[in-house]
């Protein structure tokens, strides 16, 4: 970006006023947002400001056009329902949305107008999102649009897009739609854009935050941020939920709820044994958490397994019964429950241990096994129910 205006310069301040009557926001909370940015995309010091300069200034707001395939509208309800203050006049101020059916007054023949108008005006410099993945059995005819098949206008509307954005697991790896038996052949952006890079951001709703901070990346640098062997930002998924899940010390220590509602789940210990997939998902969620409402919102937090929507191959394909790949430590199958009730709990093998360091020999410890299940008149229980 030429011209960098020095941070404290007066024409620094000039244009962070400006924002500031643009986007109702104080100046001292836009600094704070770029600077979260700056921070969660782990830039050096000093890229605040950059950012600062780049939203604050921006020579034309860049052209985005959003497509939606095979989806539920789920990636756009994440953005739009994000209580942040700032995402919402961020989005619609600071980029020019050319093209989203959801959010379009126009429809129809007007719509498709606008999208063709964009693409004109903004030949080889606008941001293509897509939404949804692409069913590209049968000739594709299982999405159409305006009498279009979902693959062709995904094909017209990447060939001068400047960068490319799948936003959602079924855009960046095919999501729900391509679960089998994927009747439609429902493909994700990358596997039918092979000559330019796709940047994905999957998640079953995706983290905004991972979508705006890729966008501002975008704006300020006028390039897409480093991404890893799936086209994720490495920012954001380039570590996995079970690294910085706040119910870790309770794996490591063995402390795991095995059923739902049972006393270790109500005291938030390790959700591992109900079939959580942190241990091989990469992605920020327990770091960034959902919808600015607090600690505690995110799946996990809630009290629900990882589902492992940001994990090709994992969310929607592994059923939540099945442990996860722990790709790091991996605990011992024979912890001991964690919530046996006190004083009724007592297994065979815990007894006859009881009666080998009581020094008791193998018969007396028979007959305390064999006492097992009596009630306290001695009688068996089962008799006495
Ligand atoms: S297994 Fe799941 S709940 Fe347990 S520590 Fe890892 S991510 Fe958190």
């Amino acid at each position: 970006m030429s011209g960098r205006l020095k941070r404290g310069s007066d024409m620094f301040r000039d244009s962070i006023d400006a924002l500031e009557a643009k986007l109702g926001l104080e100046r001292r909370t836009f600094l704070k947002f770029c600077a979260a940015m700056a921070a969660t995309m782990g830039l050096p010091k000093g890229a605040e400001a950059q950012i600062a300069q780049a939203i604050s200034t921006p020579a034309k707001r860049p052209s985005v056009i959003w497509l939606h395939f095979q989806e539920c509208t789920g990636c756009t309800e994440s953005l739009l329902r994000a209580e942040h203050p700032t995402i919402e006049k961020l989005i619609l101020e600071i980029i020019s949305l050319d093209y989203h059916e959801s959010l379009f007054a126009a429809a129809g023949h007007q719509a498709e107008a606008a999208r063709y108008a964009a693409m004109a005006a903004n030949k080889g410099k606008y941001v293509l999102v897509v939404e949804g993945a692409i069913p590209v059995k049968d000739g594709g005819i299982y999405c159409k649009i305006g009498g279009k098949t979902a693959l062709d206008i995904l094909k017209e509307c990447a060939a001068d897009a400047a960068a490319i954005i799948a936003i959602g697991s079924c855009a960046s790896w095919g999501g729900m739609p391509s679960t089998p038996p994927n009747p439609t052949g429902a493909s994700p952006v990358n596997a039918i854009i092979k000559d330019k890079p796709v940047v994905t951001i999957p998640g079953c709703p995706p983290n905004p935050y991972n979508f705006l901070s890729t966008v501002v990346h975008y704006l300020t640098f006028g390039s897409l941020p480093k991404i890893d062997a799936e086209g994720r930002p490495l920012f954001a998924y380039s570590r996995l939920i079970h690294e910085n899940c706040e119910r870790r010390a309770h794996y490591d220590a063995g402390r795991f709820a095995m059923e739902f509602g049972d006393e270790g789940h109500r005291k938030g210990y390790c959700l591992y044994k109900l079939g959580c997939k942190g241990p091989e998902t990469y992605a920020n969620c327990p770091s960034i958490l959902f919808g600015d409402v607090g600690s505690g919102s995110w799946p996990v937090g809630t009290g629900h397994p990882c589902f492992g929507c940001t994990e090709k191959g994992v969310g929607f394909y592994k059923p939540i019964h099945q442990l996860a790949d722990v790709k790091n430590v991996v605990p011992p199958a024979s912890y001991p429950r964690v919530v046996e009730e006190q004083g009724v709990g007592a297994t065979l093998g815990s007894a006859a241990l009881v009666a080998a360091v009581a020094g008791l020999a193998a018969g007396a410890g028979y007959k305390v096994a064999g006492n097992l299940g009596k009630n306290s008149s001695g009688s068996d229980k089962d008799s006495a129910e």
